[in-house]
């Protein structure tokens, strides 16, 4: 029999877990204090396309990115710095369809696309079809920050790089075998081919501040000159400290034409949606009716964590204020 005093613990208990569902729009949403984070693409990824091997490479380089972000946010440094760090790690892997790794246009070369965003001043830095650059994430916060531009593009672009003293690489360092494999397969189809790998993070910093930001090599097989959602804010990336940070990854025709970003935090602003219902929506509801693939991460300014994808599968992770480190590939 339950006493008063046990009855009043249990009620205390339901009302908690019931404003806990409801404060997370129905569903359970994970939240941190302050932390990062990221994806490495969405996609066709199942545990039958990936071997062991590769599969342990995968988490690791997550992992390693996660603690990259999460020693500059544990130091109390910003949210923009703990992206940035973050995705350098998982450009410099050949692993992921950026910097290093990345896809190859018609054309055989590597062009790619990145963008960062400040949540707190809404400033934002952003480079498209740049070649050479090993950071292009390095250079989209240069844009943002020595530039009274937001999005530089090809020459100008690569030429801003040199005056910045960027490191810039010969199309060697770009190239792996298994991305011109692709090449190969996708221009045997005669069409651009979309290929998992793109890096994207978000963050929150023990400041309150939020950031998010997105480097890719875009589809296999594009035409030369060919730009993406990755550089383009709001629509592959987009932080507002009033409601949420986001980054992208899937079919970026469909992610420009949808706003998808921008329109998440839309959402709560207007409607009063969670960032676990409005990332939903856009990316389960909006760009499944439109026909696009692909997912997004998500994390709002009370450290709530959104990760949909309309995909098999996701590269992808976080790590919170204590330093623990989740890292996930498939949909279970
Ligand atoms: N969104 C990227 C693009 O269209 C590709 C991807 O995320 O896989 O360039």
């Amino acid at each position: 029999m339950a006493t008063p005093k046990h009855r009043s613990y249990r009620q205390i208990l339901v009302l908690t877990l019931a404003l806990a569902t409801w404060s997370c729009g129905g569903q359970s949403a994970r939240r941190i204090e302050y932390g990062l984070v990221i994806h490495g693409g969405a996609g066709t990824i199942t545990r039958e396309s990936l071997s062991p091997e590769l599969e342990s490479a995968y988490r690791a380089k997550l992992a390693e990115a996660l603690q990259a972000g999460y020693a500059v946010l544990s130091t109390s440094g910003t949210a923009l710095l703990a992206v940035e760090q973050a995705l350098v790690v998982l450009e410099d892997s050949p692993l992921f369809n950026a910097g290093k790794g990345a896809v190859f246009t018609s054309a055989g070369t590597n062009e790619l696309d990145a963008s960062i965003m400040d949540g707190a001043t809404l400033q934002a830095g952003a480079v498209a079809a740049v070649r050479g650059v090993k950071n292009p994430i390095r250079l989209a916060r240069l844009v943002m920050d020595a530039t009274p531009h937001v999005l530089l593009g090809q020459d100008g672009a690569e030429q801003f790089a040199r005056e910045q003293g960027l490191p810039m690489m010969p199309a060697e360092y770009f190239f792996t075998q298994r991305r011109w494999d692709a090449l190969q397969k996708a221009q045997g189809r005669g069409e651009p081919a979309r290929e998992q790998g793109t890096v994207g993070a978000v963050a929150l910093d023990q400041g309150g501040n939020l950031a998010a930001g997105t480097s890719t090599g875009g589809l296999t097989n594009k035409r030369l000159g060919r730009i993406g959602d990755s550089p383009i804010i709001g629509a592959g990336t987009y932080a507002d400290n009033q409601t949420c940070a986001v980054s992208g990854t899937g079919q970026g025709e469909y992610f420009i034409r949808a706003v998808v970003a921008h329109d998440i935090g839309a959402l709560m602003a207007y409607q009063g949606l969670t960032v676990v219902e409005a990332a939903r929506e856009v990316v389960m509801e909006k760009l499944v009716a439109l026909g696009g693939t692909g997912g997004v991460i998500a994390l709002d300014r009370e450290g709530y964590i959104a990760m949909p994808f309309n995909t098999a599968g996701m590269y992808r992770g976080y790590v919170d204020e204590a330093g623990r480190v989740e890292v996930a590939i498939y949909r279970d």
